[in-house]
């Protein structure tokens, strides 16, 4: 069977026997480019897709081929009500079944991986594990029957993730993170659980139990804005799921939607916006938190004023994250053992998102990495960011972290200190400092 796609070696044999007077490198990138773009081939170029060498001269029928996949259950028998099927059932959709006179699903069995990668860029189908992958407009699309193990909203965390509208690809990016995660060791590790989770999900929703007090609830609410809603128990797995998954909701808008958070000409603001609900006030309304005031009350006092309910609230309950909550105890900050001091005869290096110093911890000479706003960029950011990553790095050649702190010892102004072995410090200070440094 040939197969409407011909290979990198094909064509350069088809431009040198037509005499085309093009160069290999630059002039046949342009031309293949305007072609794909005017729809008369399609290749793409991306390294992670592995598809570089191969040019699909029929538009038409890598469509279908991909189509194949969420088509009739006549035709696709093979995913289930969860929206999930198996990778090994994949060949079994191009036996050969014609659903019109003309389209013959074959596709060369040699190119599934491919053919997957391709599914994943048009995201018809996202990789769930090793076996299973999800197919996200046969999720489910209403949401399940849930047995909240918490009732009392004062017993709750929830963090609201406010915008004009969900970009599409979202909810199906961030369901498979927080799927793989759920199923992960790294999950088990970091809430010290060894059962594996209950999971349940849905079109725009998700909701994991390990136990009564390990559990989050992903989802979302559609009003004059759209809603995501994130909500845990306000114990200490609860703190360490909603540091991971603020991190992880962040870090999706960072890497594929960058749009939302930078500053709306119109709007004069972000149009992602985040708000936390008072966990005190009684009624179904509660008051809703700005997150950003939530910051900036954490820099110099542990507790915000509700207008609501006319009380106090403890910020950590309101919080977590922004009161590094989250991170385990040995990096908590002994303020006892730590003598440092914010002058110039201490500075080491100055950069765009703060400084380093040296100081001493625990009778050792440390370094201490204060980061400082950026902009409108509240410092607190790029703490969690640089914090989430080094303090589960252990690597000879990256100096570890000891202790992560939201609060100066010298009380003047907000600093989140990291101290770091000296040494790595010496070796940052080279004249070709390392780009991480
Ligand atoms: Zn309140």
């Amino acid at each position: 069977t040939s197969f409407p796609v011909i290979r990198h070696s094909q064509l350069i044999r088809l431009i040198k026997r037509n005499h085309l007077d093009l160069d290999e490198v630059d002039e046949l990138k342009q031309a293949v480019n305007f072609l794909h773009e005017s729809g008369v081939l399609l290749h793409y170029n991306e390294t992670t897709l592995q598809m570089r060498d191969f040019y699909f001269i029929d538009p038409g029928w890598l469509c279908r081929m991909m189509a194949q996949v969420v088509t009739v259950p006549e035709i696709n028998p093979f995913i289930d009500r969860n929206g999930v099927m198996k990778r090994s059932s994949v060949q079994m959709l191009f036996t050969g079944k014609e659903t019109s006179g003309q389209s013959n699903f074959i596709f060369p069995s040699s190119l599934i991986p491919q053919y997957l990668h391709m599914l994943e860029k048009f995201e018809i189908a996202l990789p769930r594990n090793e076996e299973e992958l999800l197919i996200p407009c046969r999720l489910p699309s209403r949401k399940p029957n849930i047995e909240m193990p918490v009732q009392d909203q004062a017993e709750l965390v929830v963090r609201c993730y406010v915008m004009p509208n969900t970009p599409i690809g979202f909810w199906s990016r961030l369901l498979t993170r927080l799927i793989v995660f759920s199923e992960s060791k790294f999950a088990q590790n970091m809430l010290v659980l060894q059962d594996k989770p209950q999971i349940q999900f849905w079109k725009e929703g998700i909701f994991v139990k390990w136990s009564q007090t390990a559990f989050f609830l992903v989802d979302s609410y559609r009003g004059h804005h759209d809603e995501i809603h994130l909500t845990v128990s306000n114990t200490a797995h609860g703190c360490r799921l909603m540091g991971y998954l603020v991190d992880h909701v962040d870090s999706l808008v960072d890497e594929w939607y960058p749009g939302l958070t930078t500053i709306d000409p119109m709007l004069g603001r972000e149009l992602l916006e985040k708000f936390v609900p008072c966990t005190l006030c009684q009624g179904p309304q509660p008051y809703n938190f700005r997150f950003e005031d939530l910051l900036k009350a954490s820099e110099n006092q542990t507790e915000i004023f509700c207008p609501e309910h006319h009380g106090n609230v403890d910020l950590i309950k309101l919080a977590p994250d922004v009161m590094l909550a989250d991170v385990e105890p040995q990096f908590h900050i002994d303020l006892d053992q730590f003598d440092f001091e914010e002058s110039p005869e201490n500075l080491c290096g100055d950069g765009g998102f703060g400084a380093v110093y040296k100081a001493m911890y625990r009778g050792k000479v440390v370094a201490v990495k204060v980061f400082t706003s950026i902009g409108d960029l509240h410092p607190h950011k790029m703490l969690r960011q640089e914090a989430t990553i080094l303090r589960r790095l252990e690597h000879p050649s990256v100096c570890p972290c000891w202790s992560i702190s939201s609060t100066s010892p010298t009380g003047c102004h907000r600093v989140c200190s990291k101290q770091i072995s000296w040494r790595c410090v010496q070796i940052w200070s080279t004249p070709e400092p390392d780009s991480a440094a």
